[in-house]
């Protein structure tokens, strides 16, 4: 486990999903939102769109960023990756556990010889899929046990954590430990719509479920006006 980046691991609990195609979109509501309350997360989309110099610019106004790339692939690649995003100072980064123990363990292994590397996360089943969806693909159990049993496989890769539903936080807690990061997606308020969210959890029901990390976008970005239903989310908590 990587010392430095878990010491701050009690504050700030919200992360801003700046799903954006524009750097000036993405700079727009970073001017909404205080550093001081959430971290933000810079996914595929922006990342392609702007790349590595909009992470450092991000950066250099006082934002944490999770680097939410979702690395799949085998492990030379994924760990190289993994260290270009150490490169880049990212707070978080991110792999898929279905690239297998072997590609964790490389990612882990890769970022043993940086002073303060990202906590690796990796993603479990992504909350958008339900029962229904994992069956189609081919997996055999529901969505709580897989999720288990690849948190499981994190956790013996010593990665820093996972992204799983905060449905499923109490489960990974009960069979992890306390210092195993939880990072969950798929957040909405009471009476917001779930949109293409399946496994969804109020961000009060998530950190009561055990989640570290809210990753909230749409319920934020697409707001009226982000800066006060950030405020709002965080005064929930
Ligand atoms: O807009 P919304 O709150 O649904 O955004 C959720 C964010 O979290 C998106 O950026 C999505 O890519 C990301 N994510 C997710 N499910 C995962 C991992 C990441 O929804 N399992």
């Amino acid at each position: 486990m990587f010392a430095d980046n878990k010491q701050s691991i009690a504050e700030p609990k919200i992360i801003v999903a700046l799903d954006f195609a524009d750097e000036q979109s993405a700079l727009v509501l970073l001017h909404q939102l205080d550093p001081a309350i959430c971290r933000v997360k810079i996914g595929k989309e922006l990342f392609v769109s702007c790349g590595p110099q909009l992470v450092e610019k991000i950066q250099t106004k006082g934002f944490e960023v999770f680097l939410d790339l979702k690395f799949h692939d085998i492990p030379n690649t994924v760990s190289r990756a993994c260290q270009a995003a150490a490169r880049l100072g990212v707070w978080m980064v991110n792999v898929h556990a279905s690239g297998g123990l072997a590609m964790m363990t490389a990612a882990r292994d890769a970022l043993q010889n940086f002073t303060n590397p990202p906590l690796l996360i990796a993603v479990t089943v992504l909350t958008s899929l339900d029962n229904m969806a994992l069956a189609q693909i081919g997996f055999k159990e529901q969505a709580d046990s897989q999720v288990l049993h690849l948190a499981q496989l994190a956790y013996q890769a010593e990665l820093d954590g996972v992204v799983c539903s905060a449905r499923e936080a109490a489960l990974i807690r009960n069979n992890t430990d306390k210092d195993f990061c939880l990072v969950t997606p798929g957040i909405r308020p009471v009476n917001v719509d779930t949109q293409d969210q399946s496994r969804v959890c109020t961000p009060r029901q998530a950190l009561d479920n055990g989640a570290d990390y809210l990753v909230i976008g749409r319920p934020i970005t697409e707001a009226n006006n982000p800066r006060h239903a950030l405020q709002t989310i965080y005064n929930s908590l």
